[in-house]
Protein backbone atom coordinates (compact mmCIF):
# COMPACT_ATOMS: atom_id res chain seq x y z
CA UNK A 1 0.00 0.00 0.00
CA UNK A 2 2.61 2.44 1.13
CA UNK A 3 4.89 2.11 -1.81
CA UNK A 4 1.83 2.04 -4.80
CA UNK A 5 0.94 5.58 -2.81
CA UNK A 6 4.54 6.93 -2.91
CA UNK A 7 4.86 5.22 -6.26
CA UNK A 8 1.23 8.00 -7.70
CA UNK A 9 2.65 10.71 -6.02
CA UNK A 10 5.76 10.33 -8.65
CA UNK A 11 3.97 10.04 -11.17
CA UNK A 12 1.45 13.02 -10.08
CA UNK A 13 4.88 14.85 -10.02
CA UNK A 14 6.53 13.91 -12.92
CA UNK A 15 2.60 15.15 -15.14
CA UNK A 16 2.62 18.38 -13.52
CA UNK A 17 3.83 20.59 -15.98
CA UNK A 18 2.42 19.33 -19.54
CA UNK A 19 -0.26 18.17 -18.54
CA UNK A 20 -2.15 21.54 -16.89
CA UNK A 21 -0.73 22.90 -20.06
CA UNK A 22 -2.15 20.96 -22.95
CA UNK A 23 -5.47 21.03 -19.93
CA UNK A 24 -5.60 24.62 -19.83
CA UNK A 25 -5.28 25.10 -23.60
CA UNK A 26 -7.66 22.63 -24.19
CA UNK A 27 -10.28 24.65 -21.84
CA UNK A 28 -9.60 27.98 -22.92
CA UNK A 29 -10.50 26.40 -26.63
CA UNK A 30 -13.75 24.71 -25.27
CA UNK A 31 -14.40 28.25 -23.56
CA UNK A 32 -14.01 29.94 -26.78
CA UNK A 33 -16.27 27.53 -28.88
CA UNK A 34 -18.89 27.82 -26.23
CA UNK A 35 -18.71 31.28 -26.08
CA UNK A 36 -18.97 31.45 -29.86
CA UNK A 37 -21.98 29.06 -29.67
CA UNK A 38 -23.44 31.52 -27.32
CA UNK A 39 -22.77 34.56 -29.29
CA UNK A 40 -24.90 32.12 -32.65
CA UNK A 41 -27.72 31.23 -30.78
CA UNK A 42 -28.41 34.72 -29.34
CA UNK A 43 -27.69 36.50 -32.41
CA UNK A 44 -29.83 33.97 -34.08
CA UNK A 45 -33.00 33.70 -31.33
CA UNK A 46 -31.94 37.27 -30.30
CA UNK A 47 -30.18 38.93 -32.12
CA UNK A 48 -31.17 41.32 -35.25
CA UNK A 49 -31.68 37.63 -37.37
CA UNK A 50 -34.00 36.78 -34.96
CA UNK A 51 -35.78 40.24 -35.33
CA UNK A 52 -36.16 40.56 -39.38
CA UNK A 53 -38.78 38.76 -40.94
CA UNK A 54 -38.70 37.88 -44.37
CA UNK A 55 -41.59 37.06 -46.80
CA UNK A 56 -39.68 34.27 -48.24
CA UNK A 57 -36.77 32.09 -46.58
CA UNK A 58 -34.85 32.66 -49.86
CA UNK A 59 -36.48 35.48 -51.50
CA UNK A 60 -35.94 35.36 -55.57
CA UNK A 61 -36.20 38.47 -57.25
CA UNK A 62 -37.05 38.81 -61.41
CA UNK A 63 -33.54 39.13 -63.57
CA UNK A 64 -33.28 42.48 -64.72
CA UNK A 65 -36.11 43.41 -62.49
CA UNK A 66 -36.38 47.15 -60.22
CA UNK A 67 -36.96 45.94 -56.34
CA UNK A 68 -35.64 46.90 -53.39
CA UNK A 69 -34.81 44.83 -50.24
CA UNK A 70 -36.82 46.55 -47.76
CA UNK A 71 -39.67 44.13 -49.95
CA UNK A 72 -38.68 41.27 -48.57
CA UNK A 73 -39.00 42.26 -44.93
CA UNK A 74 -42.23 41.01 -43.65
CA UNK A 75 -41.79 42.15 -40.23
CA UNK A 76 -39.30 43.31 -37.59
CA UNK A 77 -39.69 42.57 -34.29
CA UNK A 78 -39.45 45.12 -31.47
CA UNK A 79 -40.71 47.90 -33.50
CA UNK A 80 -38.03 47.88 -35.52
CA UNK A 81 -37.54 49.55 -38.88
CA UNK A 82 -35.38 49.79 -42.29
CA UNK A 83 -33.38 52.84 -42.00
CA UNK A 84 -31.82 52.83 -45.12
CA UNK A 85 -32.97 50.18 -48.02
CA UNK A 86 -30.99 48.85 -51.06
CA UNK A 87 -31.85 48.28 -54.60
CA UNK A 88 -31.31 44.33 -55.36
CA UNK A 89 -28.63 43.99 -58.31
CA UNK A 90 -30.68 42.18 -60.82
CA UNK A 91 -28.21 41.96 -63.53
CA UNK A 92 -27.12 38.79 -63.55
CA UNK A 93 -28.87 35.04 -62.64
CA UNK A 94 -27.78 33.56 -59.16
CA UNK A 95 -27.11 34.80 -55.59
CA UNK A 96 -27.01 38.17 -54.76
CA UNK A 97 -25.60 39.49 -51.05
CA UNK A 98 -27.99 42.77 -49.85
CA UNK A 99 -27.85 44.79 -47.03
CA UNK A 100 -29.66 47.27 -45.48
CA UNK A 101 -29.61 48.65 -42.10
CA UNK A 102 -32.43 48.07 -39.52
CA UNK A 103 -32.66 50.42 -36.88
CA UNK A 104 -34.35 49.25 -33.43
CA UNK A 105 -34.64 51.35 -30.33
CA UNK A 106 -32.33 54.01 -32.20
CA UNK A 107 -29.59 51.64 -32.48
CA UNK A 108 -28.21 50.77 -36.03
CA UNK A 109 -27.47 47.29 -37.16
CA UNK A 110 -26.52 45.70 -41.28
CA UNK A 111 -29.13 43.35 -42.07
CA UNK A 112 -27.62 40.88 -44.75
CA UNK A 113 -29.44 38.66 -47.05
CA UNK A 114 -28.93 36.14 -49.79
CA UNK A 115 -31.60 36.80 -52.61
CA UNK A 116 -32.01 34.67 -55.60
CA UNK A 117 -32.08 36.18 -59.17
CA UNK A 118 -33.91 34.44 -61.73
CA UNK A 119 -35.92 34.26 -65.09
CA UNK A 120 -39.31 32.79 -65.36
CA UNK A 121 -40.85 35.15 -68.00
CA UNK A 122 -40.92 33.70 -71.31
CA UNK A 123 -39.31 35.82 -74.31
CA UNK A 124 -41.84 37.89 -76.11
CA UNK A 125 -42.03 37.53 -79.81
CA UNK A 126 -42.94 40.38 -81.77
CA UNK A 127 -44.63 39.02 -85.40
CA UNK A 128 -47.85 39.43 -87.22
CA UNK A 129 -50.64 37.10 -87.33
CA UNK A 130 -50.61 37.35 -90.99
CA UNK A 131 -47.61 37.78 -93.46
CA UNK A 132 -48.45 38.00 -97.53
CA UNK A 133 -45.75 38.01 -99.84
CA UNK A 134 -45.70 37.88 -103.42
CA UNK A 135 -45.47 34.50 -105.38
CA UNK A 136 -42.13 33.50 -106.58
CA UNK A 137 -40.34 35.70 -103.72
CA UNK A 138 -37.55 34.49 -101.20
CA UNK A 139 -38.78 36.62 -98.05
CA UNK A 140 -36.58 36.84 -95.38
CA UNK A 141 -38.29 35.07 -92.38
CA UNK A 142 -35.89 36.08 -89.89
CA UNK A 143 -36.96 39.89 -90.47
CA UNK A 144 -40.37 38.61 -89.70
CA UNK A 145 -40.26 38.03 -85.91
CA UNK A 146 -38.21 39.83 -83.36
CA UNK A 147 -37.96 37.84 -79.69
CA UNK A 148 -37.09 40.21 -76.58
CA UNK A 149 -36.87 39.01 -73.02
CA UNK A 150 -36.62 40.37 -69.72
CA UNK A 151 -32.97 38.91 -69.31
CA UNK A 152 -31.57 40.63 -72.00
CA UNK A 153 -30.44 37.77 -74.01
CA UNK A 154 -30.22 38.24 -77.69
CA UNK A 155 -32.76 35.36 -78.72
CA UNK A 156 -33.20 34.59 -82.35
CA UNK A 157 -37.05 32.88 -83.01
CA UNK A 158 -37.08 29.57 -84.98
CA UNK A 159 -39.61 29.48 -87.53
CA UNK A 160 -41.53 25.59 -87.22
CA UNK A 161 -43.47 24.65 -90.27
CA UNK A 162 -42.93 24.32 -94.15
CA UNK A 163 -43.75 26.70 -96.81
CA UNK A 164 -43.28 27.60 -100.62
CA UNK A 165 -43.96 30.67 -102.83
CA UNK A 166 -43.99 28.73 -106.42
CA UNK A 167 -47.74 29.18 -106.17
CA UNK A 168 -50.57 31.01 -104.47
CA UNK A 169 -51.56 29.61 -100.82
CA UNK A 170 -52.15 30.05 -97.20
CA UNK A 171 -49.33 28.68 -94.82
CA UNK A 172 -49.84 27.81 -91.21
CA UNK A 173 -46.65 28.38 -89.34
CA UNK A 174 -45.12 29.32 -85.94
CA UNK A 175 -42.17 31.58 -84.19
CA UNK A 176 -40.73 29.69 -80.96
CA UNK A 177 -38.21 31.59 -78.69
CA UNK A 178 -36.71 30.22 -75.72
CA UNK A 179 -34.47 31.88 -72.99
CA UNK A 180 -31.43 30.11 -71.32
CA UNK A 181 -33.70 29.70 -67.67
CA UNK A 182 -35.39 27.59 -70.44
CA UNK A 183 -38.73 29.61 -70.25
CA UNK A 184 -40.40 29.09 -74.07
CA UNK A 185 -43.24 31.32 -76.06
CA UNK A 186 -44.76 30.52 -79.94
CA UNK A 187 -46.43 32.67 -81.74
CA UNK A 188 -48.66 31.48 -84.73
CA UNK A 189 -49.01 33.18 -87.62
CA UNK A 190 -50.08 32.41 -91.08
CA UNK A 191 -47.94 33.20 -94.52
CA UNK A 192 -49.87 34.27 -97.62
CA UNK A 193 -48.56 33.79 -100.89
CA UNK A 194 -50.44 35.83 -103.82
CA UNK A 195 -49.91 35.27 -107.50
CA UNK A 196 -50.64 38.62 -108.70
CA UNK A 197 -50.88 37.17 -112.27
CA UNK A 198 -54.41 35.32 -111.77
CA UNK A 199 -56.36 38.82 -109.57
CA UNK A 200 -59.59 36.57 -109.59
CA UNK A 201 -58.22 34.15 -107.48
CA UNK A 202 -57.24 36.80 -104.46
CA UNK A 203 -58.55 35.63 -101.21
CA UNK A 204 -60.88 38.42 -100.44
CA UNK A 205 -60.26 37.75 -96.86
CA UNK A 206 -57.06 39.31 -97.54
CA UNK A 207 -58.15 43.27 -97.82
CA UNK A 208 -58.39 45.34 -95.60
CA UNK A 209 -61.94 47.51 -95.23
CA UNK A 210 -60.64 49.98 -97.98
CA UNK A 211 -59.59 46.64 -100.42
CA UNK A 212 -55.99 47.14 -99.71
CA UNK A 213 -53.85 43.75 -99.59
CA UNK A 214 -50.20 44.87 -97.78
CA UNK A 215 -47.26 42.59 -98.46
CA UNK A 216 -43.55 42.51 -97.18
CA UNK A 217 -40.95 42.32 -100.45
CA UNK A 218 -37.72 39.64 -100.19
CA UNK A 219 -35.87 43.34 -99.01
CA UNK A 220 -37.83 43.94 -96.11
CA UNK A 221 -40.07 46.64 -98.01
CA UNK A 222 -44.02 47.03 -97.61
CA UNK A 223 -45.59 47.19 -100.74
CA UNK A 224 -49.55 47.62 -101.41
CA UNK A 225 -52.05 46.40 -103.86
CA UNK A 226 -54.67 48.54 -103.96
CA UNK A 227 -58.68 47.80 -105.17
CA UNK A 228 -57.81 48.64 -108.42
CA UNK A 229 -54.81 46.18 -108.44
CA UNK A 230 -51.94 48.16 -108.41
CA UNK A 231 -49.06 47.87 -106.91
CA UNK A 232 -46.64 49.93 -105.08
CA UNK A 233 -43.98 48.81 -102.66
CA UNK A 234 -42.47 51.87 -100.98
CA UNK A 235 -45.33 53.99 -102.15
CA UNK A 236 -43.29 53.35 -105.44
CA UNK A 237 -45.49 51.90 -108.57
CA UNK A 238 -44.15 48.48 -109.71
CA UNK A 239 -45.42 46.99 -113.64
CA UNK A 240 -43.60 43.71 -114.46
CA UNK A 241 -44.12 40.46 -115.75
CA UNK A 242 -45.21 39.06 -112.46
CA UNK A 243 -46.75 42.38 -111.28
CA UNK A 244 -49.48 43.31 -114.04
CA UNK A 245 -52.24 46.48 -114.64
CA UNK A 246 -55.57 45.37 -114.63
CA UNK A 247 -57.37 45.88 -118.17
CA UNK A 248 -59.74 48.46 -116.70
CA UNK A 249 -56.57 50.53 -115.36
CA UNK A 250 -55.49 53.76 -117.73
CA UNK A 251 -54.42 56.92 -115.78
CA UNK A 252 -53.69 58.52 -118.99
CA UNK A 253 -50.46 60.25 -118.71
CA UNK A 254 -50.12 64.17 -116.75
CA UNK A 255 -49.04 65.11 -113.19
CA UNK A 256 -45.38 64.95 -111.51
CA UNK A 257 -44.26 62.55 -114.18
CA UNK A 258 -45.11 64.65 -117.20
CA UNK A 259 -44.52 67.70 -116.11
CA UNK A 260 -40.59 66.20 -114.99
CA UNK A 261 -40.43 65.26 -118.62
CA UNK A 262 -40.87 68.99 -119.79
CA UNK A 263 -38.29 70.25 -117.34
CA UNK A 264 -35.96 67.46 -118.51
CA UNK A 265 -36.29 68.33 -122.14
CA UNK A 266 -35.96 71.71 -121.57
CA UNK A 267 -32.81 70.94 -119.39
CA UNK A 268 -31.82 68.90 -122.65
CA UNK A 269 -32.11 71.73 -124.60
CA UNK A 270 -30.39 74.48 -123.03
CA UNK A 271 -27.14 71.63 -123.23
CA UNK A 272 -27.79 71.30 -126.84
CA UNK A 273 -29.36 68.03 -126.64
CA UNK A 274 -33.27 67.53 -128.67
CA UNK A 275 -35.20 64.61 -126.88
CA UNK A 276 -38.88 64.15 -127.64
CA UNK A 277 -41.25 62.39 -126.86
CA UNK A 278 -41.60 58.86 -129.29
CA UNK A 279 -44.35 57.23 -126.53
CA UNK A 280 -46.05 57.79 -123.61
CA UNK A 281 -48.78 56.41 -122.68
CA UNK A 282 -50.29 53.24 -124.20
CA UNK A 283 -53.50 51.79 -122.67
CA UNK A 284 -53.82 47.60 -122.13
CA UNK A 285 -55.73 47.44 -125.38
CA UNK A 286 -53.24 49.26 -127.31
CA UNK A 287 -50.35 47.15 -126.06
CA UNK A 288 -52.66 43.61 -126.45
CA UNK A 289 -52.55 44.49 -130.42
CA UNK A 290 -48.87 46.04 -130.21
CA UNK A 291 -47.59 42.72 -128.67
CA UNK A 292 -49.82 40.46 -131.55
CA UNK A 293 -48.10 42.08 -134.33
CA UNK A 294 -44.71 41.73 -133.40
CA UNK A 295 -45.38 38.07 -132.24
CA UNK A 296 -46.41 37.89 -135.74
CA UNK A 297 -43.50 39.00 -136.72
CA UNK A 298 -40.91 38.17 -134.14
CA UNK A 299 -42.61 34.95 -133.05
CA UNK A 300 -43.74 34.92 -128.80
CA UNK A 301 -39.98 34.04 -127.40
CA UNK A 302 -38.30 36.09 -128.91
CA UNK A 303 -40.72 39.31 -128.10
CA UNK A 304 -41.41 38.17 -124.39
CA UNK A 305 -37.58 39.13 -124.11
CA UNK A 306 -38.17 42.84 -125.30
CA UNK A 307 -41.52 43.90 -125.00
CA UNK A 308 -43.79 43.21 -122.15
CA UNK A 309 -47.41 41.46 -122.67
CA UNK A 310 -50.31 43.71 -121.82
CA UNK A 311 -51.04 44.71 -118.51
CA UNK A 312 -47.23 44.30 -117.87
CA UNK A 313 -45.92 47.37 -120.00
CA UNK A 314 -44.88 50.21 -118.20
CA UNK A 315 -46.39 52.23 -120.26
CA UNK A 316 -49.70 51.39 -119.22
CA UNK A 317 -49.17 53.13 -115.70
CA UNK A 318 -48.57 56.81 -117.64
CA UNK A 319 -45.13 57.27 -115.76
CA UNK A 320 -43.05 55.84 -118.40
CA UNK A 321 -41.32 57.62 -121.98
CA UNK A 322 -39.50 56.53 -124.72
CA UNK A 323 -37.95 59.25 -126.15
CA UNK A 324 -35.90 59.94 -129.55
CA UNK A 325 -34.71 56.71 -131.53
CA UNK A 326 -37.11 54.04 -129.44
CA UNK A 327 -37.43 51.13 -131.27
CA UNK A 328 -38.77 48.23 -129.63
CA UNK A 329 -37.53 45.66 -131.61
CA UNK A 330 -35.55 42.24 -131.82
CA UNK A 331 -32.67 44.21 -132.97
CA UNK A 332 -29.71 44.38 -129.69
CA UNK A 333 -27.91 47.00 -131.99
CA UNK A 334 -30.65 49.65 -131.74
CA UNK A 335 -29.99 49.70 -128.09
CA UNK A 336 -26.10 50.76 -128.06
CA UNK A 337 -26.48 52.94 -130.86
CA UNK A 338 -29.27 55.59 -128.89
CA UNK A 339 -26.86 54.75 -126.13
CA UNK A 340 -23.73 55.90 -127.63
CA UNK A 341 -25.51 58.95 -129.30
CA UNK A 342 -25.19 62.41 -127.30
CA UNK A 343 -29.20 62.05 -126.97
CA UNK A 344 -28.63 58.55 -125.17
CA UNK A 345 -25.42 59.78 -123.25
CA UNK A 346 -26.57 62.92 -121.85
CA UNK A 347 -30.26 60.81 -121.07
CA UNK A 348 -27.88 58.36 -118.94
CA UNK A 349 -26.10 60.78 -117.10
CA UNK A 350 -28.93 63.58 -116.33
CA UNK A 351 -32.30 61.92 -116.18
CA UNK A 352 -31.95 61.29 -112.76
CA UNK A 353 -31.70 64.56 -111.86
CA UNK A 354 -35.27 65.22 -112.82
CA UNK A 355 -36.88 61.71 -111.34
CA UNK A 356 -36.30 59.00 -114.02
CA UNK A 357 -34.51 56.25 -114.30
CA UNK A 358 -33.22 54.02 -116.93
CA UNK A 359 -35.77 51.39 -116.14
CA UNK A 360 -34.04 48.29 -118.13
CA UNK A 361 -30.48 48.83 -117.92
CA UNK A 362 -27.80 47.12 -119.99
CA UNK A 363 -26.83 43.58 -118.05
CA UNK A 364 -29.25 43.53 -116.05
CA UNK A 365 -32.24 41.84 -118.16
CA UNK A 366 -32.27 38.69 -115.37
CA UNK A 367 -33.43 41.27 -113.20
CA UNK A 368 -36.00 43.25 -115.30
CA UNK A 369 -36.98 40.72 -117.69
CA UNK A 370 -36.55 42.44 -120.38
CA UNK A 371 -33.72 43.15 -123.15
CA UNK A 372 -31.85 46.71 -122.66
CA UNK A 373 -33.97 49.79 -123.40
CA UNK A 374 -31.95 53.08 -123.19
CA UNK A 375 -34.67 54.87 -123.87
CA UNK A 376 -37.10 54.17 -122.02
CA UNK A 377 -37.52 56.02 -118.88
CA UNK A 378 -39.43 55.87 -115.82
CA UNK A 379 -40.64 58.26 -113.53
CA UNK A 380 -40.14 57.44 -109.56
CA UNK A 381 -39.22 61.08 -108.21
CA UNK A 382 -35.89 62.55 -108.20
CA UNK A 383 -34.86 60.90 -104.31
CA UNK A 384 -35.57 57.61 -105.53
CA UNK A 385 -33.95 58.33 -108.95
CA UNK A 386 -30.57 59.50 -106.99
CA UNK A 387 -29.98 56.04 -105.58
CA UNK A 388 -30.81 53.70 -108.27
CA UNK A 389 -28.48 56.37 -111.02
CA UNK A 390 -25.70 54.75 -107.91
CA UNK A 391 -23.00 56.66 -110.29
CA UNK A 392 -24.04 55.19 -113.74
CA UNK A 393 -24.37 51.68 -112.46
CA UNK A 394 -28.33 51.55 -112.59
CA UNK A 395 -30.04 49.95 -109.74
CA UNK A 396 -32.79 48.15 -110.78
CA UNK A 397 -36.45 48.92 -108.79
CA UNK A 398 -36.30 44.96 -108.59
CA UNK A 399 -32.85 44.51 -107.26
CA UNK A 400 -33.34 47.71 -104.86
CA UNK A 401 -36.81 46.72 -103.78
CA UNK A 402 -36.35 42.83 -103.73
CA UNK A 403 -38.96 41.70 -106.06
CA UNK A 404 -39.25 39.38 -108.47
CA UNK A 405 -40.06 40.30 -112.14
ZN1 LIG B 1 -40.92 51.90 -123.42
Amino acid sequence: MYSSRKRNKYIFARRKKSYYVVRGIGAAVVFLLLCLLIMFIYVNLFGINSKVHLTDKTPKAEINSQVMASSFIESIDDGGTVSKDAAVDTSALGKTECTVLISIDGKEKEYYMDIEIQDTTAPVIECGSVVNVLKGSSPDMSALAKAGDNSGEEITPELTGTFSTDKAGAFDLSFTASDSSGNESTQDFTLNVIDLSAYGEIPENLKDEDGNISFMTDKGFSGNIDRYGVVTVDETVIVNGSIPLQPSYGPGIGGDAYNSFLELRNAAAADGISLYMTYGFRSYAVQNRRYATMVSNFGEEKVRSFCAEAGCSEHQSGLAFDVNTANDSADPDLASEFAKSDAGKWLDENCSKYGFIIRYPDGKESETGLSYAPWHIRYVGKELAEKLYNDGDWITLESYFGISA
